[in-house]
């Protein structure tokens, strides 16, 4: 950053410094509000790193940097009152973080780089070649809590405890491995999505330039929940044996988090109605009756010692895998039982196509008023939702901590420091260096091929 920019971020910084002074006669209450985003726009959001990020190496003096890169990215707010602002692009770190701070958007979503500056679009379909299109964009994933309605009893909809959020976490767990060990991805950022979800982004530049049938192809390898309103088996595992990453996925995550943990939190055998939907993925109908009129028969007092849940899961596994079941579909029913209830579920339509909206890290949940921090994918079991900072929680962070020093910035007086630092450390330093080396490779061999063609 030059001189002249640092000094002009100062002015800002007193100008907002004037509206937090009112702002310390009381202290923060709680909630979301307009003036509190200005605050945090102008004093938290970690603009320069965001722009880093997805400048992926060309913001650069190397001579093979593309210079235009950053501002074919397409940008969107949503600003107050649900105003909806597509195709935002600017030219550089400064550009953006003063539309940021101008507009203070509700929401930012980020979209794909199109060939072509988005908000000059239309002046490029007048000239009558129409080359707007998108180009790249980071292979992406939403997975949506509310989509597991049918597999959680604790809440539902937009809610998320304790007891249901491990869903997320082995979703996180089962998508990560897959990325890195079957697809060989490096640079993956996992972010929460400040209400009941997650988002993942994928960001090496072998996924960002994936076609949409690529990514469609990728999709497709994710694919075991089939959901839908009346199917009742809503998984469907096929051959004589399960695909290495759907038994390594079992093995290391699913069954495990079933059995020791989801069986018991969400009460799967509790009652007739949770049983009976368990009991409706068993193809023997004979099967499926006899173990419900076992369970009917309020055989609960004698097995009191232990979870009801336990006993009648191990029943169910020693009806299905015992010696006499011969058939091969019966003795996977088990593990489909435990796919249809913890296998990620993803919104397919999302990572199939590059045109897709995915909202920006660190942006604040307008309705929790959470901040969207990254999540360790190594450390998942401990990401708790109900302890992500919130908006008013961080201004109050700031208030308390009176003075900073010169050298520090704002929020690393505040508990979004760790997710910044994270942010930085865990992920930017190790994408911008693989950028640097592959934009290093690509520009040798471009020297090497013009020396070659001299020579001729
Ligand atoms: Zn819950």
């Amino acid at each position: 950053m030059t001189k002249e920019e640092t000094s002009a971020e100062r002015d800002d910084m007193q100008i907002d410094g004037r509206e937090f002074e009112h702002l310390q006669v009381s202290t923060i209450p709680g909630g979301f509000s307009a003036d509190y985003l200005k605050l945090y726009y102008g004093k938290l959001f970690p603009h320069a790193d965001i722009y880093r990020w997805l400048s992926y190496g060309n913001d650069g003096k190397h001579p093979a940097c593309d210079h235009s890169y950053f501002g074919r990215r397409e940008f969107s707010f949503t600003l107050e009152n649900d105003i909806y602002v597509r195709f935002q692009s600017f030219n550089n770190a400064v550009d953006m973080e003063n539309s940021i701070r101008e507009k203070c958007p509700y929401k930012i979503d980020i979209g794909p780089v199109y060939s072509v500056d988005p908000a000059k679009r239309h002046a490029y379909a007048q000239s009558g070649n129409n080359v707007f299109a998108p180009v790249e964009r980071e292979l992406i994933f939403d997975i949506d809590m509310s989509d597991y309605d049918d597999v959680r009893y604790c809440c539902s909809g937009a809610d998320v405890c304790l007891n249901c959020w491990p869903l997320m976490t082995i979703s996180m767990k089962v998508l990560d491995t897959a990325l890195r060990d079957d697809f060989g991805f490096n640079h993956i950022l996992w972010v929460y999505s400040g209400r009941r979800g997650v988002h993942c982004w994928v960001c090496d530049g072998r996924a960002r330039r994936l076609s949409n049938e690529q990514r469609a192809a990728i999709a497709d390898y994710f694919r075991v929940y089939k959901g839908g309103e009346n199917n009742v088996k809503k998984v469907n595992l096929t051959g004589p044996v399960l695909h290495p990453f759907l038994a390594r996925s079992y093995t290391d995550v699913l069954k495990g988090f079933f059995e020791g943990k989801l069986l018991a939190s969400q009460n799967l055998f509790a009652s007739i109605e949770r049983f009976q939907k368990i009991l409706e993925i068993i193809p023997d109908e004979s099967i499926a009756s006899e173990l419900l009129d076992k369970w009917q028969g309020n055989r609960r007092s004698s097995i009191s010692k232990e979870d009801v849940n336990v006993v009648r899961w191990e029943q169910l596994k020693h009806v299905l895998q015992s010696g006499k079941q011969k058939a091969q579909g019966l003795r996977r029913c088990v593990e489909e039982i435990i796919f249809t209830y913890t296998y990620p579920r993803l919104d397919m339509e999302v990572s199939k196509h590059m045109n897709h909206l995915l909202k920006a890290p660190f942006c604040v949940h307008p309705k929790t008023g959470r901040v969207c921090v990254p999540i360790d994918p190594n450390n998942c079991d401990n990401f708790d939702p109900t302890t992500v900072p919130t908006l008013s929680q961080l201004l109050e962070e700031l208030n308390m901590s009176g003075m900073r020093s010169e050298s520090e910035d704002e929020w690393e007086r505040t508990s979004l420091g760790k997710s910044i630092k994270f942010f930085r450390s865990s992920f930017l330093a190790l994408l911008l260096k693989s950028c640097k080396e592959e934009m290093e490779s690509l520009y040798n061999s471009k020297v090497k091929q013009s020396k070659n063609a001299l020579n001729w």
